[in-house]
């Protein structure tokens, strides 16, 4: 095989490889509640763009404990369903939900409702 045939070769697998990583990496990101593009990352950067959409927080869970995007009703699914609002930051959180984004634990919040004066 000439050297041009060998360039072509690697172009095209690295445009079928990038696809795939691109298509892949949109697809978790979309998946996850995000609406940004990101085949060019995963075009570009392969598994590595993967790992970071991966890492990414879920869009849809972390829009649940938003105090501004919460109506009554859901709240109060939340707090039925088990869920507890953090006393620092009064996010609401899921009953599955161990610490509160804002760095806090159930724990702690639970103590500070307890003994609000420290
Ligand atoms: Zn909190």
């Amino acid at each position: 095989m000439t050297l041009n045939g060998n360039i072509i070769v690697f172009i095209v697998v690295y445009i079928i490889y990038g696809t795939i990583w691109g298509v892949a990496t949109n697809k978790i990101l979309e998946n996850k509640g995000y609406d940004e593009n990101w085949f060019i990352w995963g075009f570009i950067f392969g598994i590595v763009a993967m790992l970071v959409a991966l890492s990414k927080p879920d869009m849809y869970s972390s829009a649940i404990y938003d105090n501004e995007l919460l109506n009554k009703g859901r709240r109060e699914n939340i707090l039925l369903d088990g869920g507890w609002e953090c006393a620092f930051c009064h996010c609401l959180n899921k009953a599955y939900v161990t610490s509160c984004r804002c760095g806090k634990s159930k724990e702690e919040s639970e103590r500070l409702k307890k003994e609000p004066e420290l």
